[in-house]
């Protein structure tokens, strides 16, 4: 680490540390350093959102996980970030704090075999460096997993450690859904999904709120969105995390995506709120 570089909420590039898996951000939703796991560092998923910032994005789930080695980063990472000079040398000022450690990489995490082995190690490190009250383990996922035995699992995992899952949801009708995150899957099934999540950890809804080919399909589709929340059951959830497509798409729909106006992403957020949601905007 021999770079003064600081890093800011639009630098997410996972190879500025130059380890495997741990790679260090400053998040503007969690508010301070988030020490970031990327499980698929072949960078699949199986998914394919037109504003994804994965280079190089291929279908398909991580690969095998050394945890030995993911272990071995996230101690040396906790190490020079709580002992050593990396918040001074590169973190700015007011962001000196380690917020989260988060699983989000370059595709689902949960299509990880070792997910809830991964999801122990984080929680026990918060634990070991004295960060169990300050900070949670956070996994922002798709959620298209949630009720395969593996990924349940970590997700089970991930509520007795008192952490929270970030599920994904950017639209409420099938065809929204097929556009945005190249998927086709059946509302009612993400609605059961999203119940279960909410079951076994804490749960926000983080959407991503966009213009492609000029349309706003999550205003146009609202209804159905809200629907869904509905159907999963509002009151489980923590709220939603409504967000603006802020760095540039790495996919090849990049030009067909746009950012709504301030006002547009403040008015859905203003009919979830109507509903008795918890949201937070983050344009
Ligand atoms: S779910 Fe996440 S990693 Fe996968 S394609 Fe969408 S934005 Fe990219």
């Amino acid at each position: 680490m021999a770079s003064r570089r600081l890093l800011d909420i639009y630098d997410h590039d996972r190879t500025f540390t130059a380890m495997r898996y741990v790679y260090p951000v400053v998040s503007r939703r969690a508010g301070g350093v988030s020490v970031g796991i990327n499980l698929n560092t072949n960078n699949a998923c199986n998914w394919h959102c037109v504003y994804c910032q994965v280079p190089g994005l291929v279908r398909g789930k991580a690969p095998p996980v050394d945890v030995h080695v993911l272990g071995a980063e996230l101690h040396g990472f906790l190490k020079d970030a709580l002992q050593g000079d990396f918040m001074v040398r590169h973190v700015p000022a007011d962001a000196r704090r380690i917020s989260d450690i988060a699983l989000s990489g370059n595709g689902e995490p949960s299509s990880a075999a070792e997910f809830a082995e991964v999801i122990d190690l984080a929680a026990a490190s918060l634990q070991q460096y004295g960060l169990a009250q300050s900070a949670l383990v956070r996994v922002i996922t798709n959620g298209s997993l949630v009720d395969q035995p593996q990924a349940r699992a970590g997700f089970e995992r991930l509520g007795v450690c008192r952490g929270e899952a970030w599920f994904k949801l950017d639209g409420g009708r099938r065809s929204d859904i097929q556009q945005v995150n190249g998927v086709d899957l059946d509302p009612q099934a993400i609605a059961r999904r999203l119940a279960l999540c909410a079951s076994l950890c804490s749960t926000w809804v983080q959407t991503c709120a966009l213009r492609f080919d000029g349309l706003s399909l999550l205003q146009d589709g609202l209804d159905d969105y809200l629907r869904i929340l509905d159907a999963a059951g509002m009151e489980r959830l923590r709220g939603v995390l409504l967000y603006g497509p802020a760095r540039k798409s790495m996919q090849p729909e990049a030009s067909r995506v746009s950012c709504l106006a301030d006002d547009e992403l403040q008015a859905i957020a203003e009919r979830l709120r109507e509903k008795g949601l918890t949201v937070h905007v983050s344009p």
